[in-house]
């Protein structure tokens, strides 16, 4: 069976006709399959979803009770037949439940892989390799640049400018879902004790996390604490928020923004950012190239983000390799639209 007989790109996402399905599908269909919680990837109004129970969860926690007509909760290992298909969920490391989803039609497998990173993460399980024919990666940080390094050493340097500034509040903007969770444990894996204030927008995410047996010590609304009592804290908000008038009630703020592309300092300056933090939730170029060749795949299918040098990367190493070109996924990294209900908390 040739690949393009399982999955192929439409308009509405990667569609498996022989399984009657659609992965991380953009539009409403009758069946869809999901890797992760993030909005651009999860959107209501599906006939049935089958999706691992933390972003089953995420999903009604953001979309309410009737985000789709029907659910189904697959454990990661667990395999399901779905017309001529059968399917499988792993871990790919990205957020709390995110999965890769290996797609077997007779003795063809293709991964779509969904966003995933191979470095360690303290609140989510860790990425694993699954050995395919197709795999299907996305390229957010597809360029040699990106080298993410060790997140525990981006903490430190936060760690290292609170005690600097202990007269200063320090503001960090991180994506809600999974970002900040990150953070704040691998700021108590640093050793950091001190309650952790949250914008409103984050709590009731991280309350979920903890929920799901994360440890993240003690949080704290930071909503009605006075500026003053705010000195020497660390306080994590949306990114949006952190350039906003809302960091008034701050002393001083030193901000800080935890996100892959801070490691590239003209960005860091173009948001007014005075502490870059390179913490990603996504592969580094390092990670893409090796995960790659760790599948042993012979065929290689790149989406959303900067497709053209890891094509290159594949063909050079005589992998067949393809942009997908599907629309409608975002930069999670950089953007996060924070609900109205939720912008002044
Ligand atoms: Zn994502
Ligand atoms: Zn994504």
């Amino acid at each position: 069976m040739r690949p393009h007989d399982i999955l192929i790109p439409a308009p509405a996402g990667l569609c498996c006709k022989p399984g009657g399905f659609h992965i991380d599908p953009v539009r409403p269909v009758e069946r869809a399959v999901i890797t992760h919680g993030h909005s651009d990837h999860a959107r209501p109004g599906h006939g049935a979803v089958l999706a691992t129970q933390e972003t089953l969860d995420m999903m009604r926690l953001r979309y309410g009770d009737n985000f789709a007509r029907s659910t189904q909760a697959v454990r990661y290992g667990e395999e399901i037949a779905l017309g001529d298909v059968r399917i499988k969920f792993h871990p790919a490391g990205h957020v709390l439940g995110s999965a890769q989803i290996a797609v077997t039609c007779k003795d063809t497998c293709i991964v779509a892989s969904g966003d995933y990173k191979d470095a360690t993460d303290p609140t989510c399980t860790p990425f694993e390799v699954v050995p395919c024919d197709v795999f299907i990666t996305e390229a957010t940080f597809g360029l040699p640049v990106f080298r993410h390094g060790d997140a525990a050493d981006e903490v430190k340097k936060l760690l290292a400018s609170v005690a600097l500034f202990p007269e200063r509040a320090h503001l960090v903007g991180a994506y809600s879902l999974g970002k900040a969770q990150r953070v704040i444990a691998l700021l108590r894996e640093a050793g950091y004790d001190a309650p952790i204030y949250l914008h409103g927008a984050m709590e009731k995410i991280t309350h979920y996390y903890e929920s799901r047996g994360i440890g993240l010590g003690e949080l704290r609304p930071v909503k009605g604490v006075k500026k003053a009592d705010l000195a020497g804290t660390i306080t994590l908000a949306p990114p949006s928020a952190t350039s906003d008038i809302w960091t008034r009630r701050f002393p001083d703020p030193v901000t800080a923004f935890a996100s892959g592309w801070m490691r590239v300092r003209a960005r860091a300056r173009q948001r007014g950012v005075e502490l870059p933090l390179v913490i990603s939730d996504h592969a580094d170029w390092d990670g893409l190239t090796a995960t790659i060749e760790a599948t042993g795949a012979g065929e290689v299918w790149v989406t959303h983000g900067q497709e053209d040098a890891l094509v290159h990367w594949c063909k050079a190493r005589g992998l067949a390799a393809r942009p997908l070109d599907l629309v409608g996924y975002g930069d999670e990294e950089e953007h996060e639209v924070v609900a109205s209900d939720e912008a002044e908390a």
